[in-house]
């Protein structure tokens, strides 16, 4: 069976949007994994299919209401993790993209306005995943973002298998700079040692460079680096 998502949403046409295009619109094609955009409007409420309300405390802004939302989710759960995308949740990790694409797929739901009622998310046991520290105006983005990341990790999704577990983030240090023709552009050559044809001097090399410049810009993943019983720089 394929990966499968769905995604609940109030913008059912953003969708599948950029996946549409390059490695994951092949691997849609192909059935390598299945996308589909519920509407939560079809299940809102009256003539007007409300789907949100004034918030209980006052306050700017509109909620989305946790029986509109219970209902759409309803109508595609089963066993699939369950997303809530909101910028209070835990941060997207390249581990947690990994876990998602060994599993069957994924539920996201999208918010918009000032988010999703509470009850709704803990009533549903979902969780709650942020992709960086900024507002944007709805889970659509986020939901692409997550899929993106996902469907490149499928099987037989990127050209070459390796190309997943060496990038950056998979070893917790961002990857080394690559480089390619012309060996000389603009005054600048590229590293010697590249083009030496000595594996084990090029692996050592790049090692050392993912090291370094993980040290210098992100001192948070050096550290976990370190922690984790790193191999000695
Ligand atoms: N009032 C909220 C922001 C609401 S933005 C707050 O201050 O936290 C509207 C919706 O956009 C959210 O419900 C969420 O689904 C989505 N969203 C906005 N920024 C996001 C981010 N950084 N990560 C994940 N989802 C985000």
């Amino acid at each position: 069976m394929s990966w499968r998502a769905d995604v609940l949403t109030l913008f059912p046409a953003m969708f599948p949007g950029t996946l549409g295009e390059s490695l994951a619109g092949r691997a849609l094609e192909a059935g390598t994994w299945s996308l589909k955009a519920t509407d939560i409007r079809e299940f809102g409420l009256g003539r007007h299919r409300a789907v949100d309300d004034t918030p209980f405390g006052g306050g700017a802004g509109m909620v989305l209401r946790p029986d509109v939302v219970d209902a759409a989710i309803s109508s595609v759960a089963d066993d699939r993790p369950l997303i809530f995308f909101t910028p209070r949740g835990a941060p997207l990790t390249q581990a947690k993209v990994r876990e998602l694409a060994d599993g069957p797929g994924v539920i996201l739901v999208c918010g918009r306005f000032e988010g999703i009622d509470q009850r709704v998310i803990e009533a549903r046991g979902g969780e709650e995943i942020s992709i960086g520290d900024y507002v944007l105006s709805g889970g659509e983005l986020p939901a692409l973002v997550l899929l993106d990341a996902v469907v490149r990790l499928l099987p037989g999704v990127m050209g070459h298998a390796e190309s997943g577990t060496e990038e950056s983030f998979s070893q917790k240090l961002l990857e080394y700079p690559h480089f390619t023709r012309p060996a000389e552009w603009d005054g600048r050559a590229v590293p010697e040692v590249l083009t030496s044809g000595n594996h084990a001097a090029i692996a050592s090399w790049r090692q050392d460079q993912a090291i370094a410049i993980t040290k210098t810009r992100r001192p948070d993943l050096y550290a976990q680096f370190v922690a984790t019983g790193a191999p000695a720089p």
